[in-house]
């Protein structure tokens, strides 16, 4: 099932995305509320894909889950970028947070700061959790993620290398553009074997596979859940292949105007445009 959060006179609801519609469930909760029941509502929401849809194209595409608890993201992890990064394979998972304040529509602006020019683009494919969990085994890792979505790990490399801890550089106001709905886990298929690429102005900049994670999603999740408690809806994003703009010879960042397009085989793509920050 593919569950999208919307624009609806005025309010934010879910509904079920079948094709080029979507049908809005009754339930008025949030995303984080329909996945920690989603026992008990898996059936309204296969009820509702029945009933009544609106066009895809007639509604305004919001980021799946508005405000996640965490929103946590894993550096160097895919070869290609390890390299051009010109560092070496972690012996130990790299972690650092997004601020939730980062996360953004999936066909939202992305703003380029006042106080922050250098902005880079990272396709990433985004573990959205389900059923929470302490001490999760990567054998039971599996059961504790709710679905995928799309995401860009959107970057401020100034401010991501100007001190050792990256945070503040991945965590400007909407640099976590994720979406553009959840595919439940059932659905998504392996998650090891996704396609994904990043596209700016029509220029593919990123093409690589789920297959070459360093670190497999598995393995993330048994790592994070050793020192916190995840919760669902925590958002997990599990690393970028090559081809970053700070990569180039000469490093291109995005400029107002640019459309960067982030697609996962099988998710679906979200796009923005870089717009200059008022
Ligand atoms: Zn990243």
């Amino acid at each position: 099932m593919k569950l999208a959060t919307f624009e609806h006179d005025g309010a934010a609801r879910i509904g079920v995305v079948t094709g080029k519609e979507i049908a809005p469930l009754a339930f008025s909760g949030t995303m984080i509320e329909l996945i920690s029941k989603w026992d008990a509502l898996r059936g309204e929401a296969e009820a509702a894909s029945k009933g009544q849809r609106l066009p895809l194209a007639s509604v305004k595409l919001l980021a799946p889950v508005a405000r996640p608890g965490k929103v946590f993201a894993i550096g160097l992890n895919y070869a290609d970028h390890i390299a051009e990064s010109k560092m070496e394979t972690p012996k130990n998972q790299v972690w650092f947070t997004k601020a939730v304040t980062s996360i953004n529509g999936p066909f939202a602006p992305i703003l380029i700061g006042k106080t922050g020019p250098f902005v880079d683009y990272e396709v990433e494919l985004v573990a959205v959790i389900g059923k929470g969990g302490r001490h999760i085994s990567k054998e039971d890792a599996p059961k504790h993620v709710f679905g995928y979505c799309a995401g860009n790990d959107v970057t401020e490399r100034f401010w991501q290398h100007r001190t050792p801890q990256w945070s503040l550089g991945k965590s400007f106001d909407t640099h976590g553009p994720i979406g553009p709905w959840i595919t439940t886990a059932d659905e998504a298929g392996d998650p090891h074997a996704m396609g994904l690429r990043c596209i700016v102005n029509g220029e593919t900049r990123q093409s690589s596979n789920t297959q070459h994670l360093v670190f497999n999603i598995w393995e993330q999740i048994e790592h994070l859940s050793q020192a916190m408690t995840l919760e669902p809806g925590d958002l997990i994003f599990t690393g970028t292949p090559g081809g970053v703009g700070a990569a180039m010879d000469p490093r291109q960042f995005l400029k107002p105007g640019d459309i960067v397009r982030c697609e996962v085989d099988g998710l679906g793509a979200i796009e923005a445009t870089l717009v200059a920050e008022a």
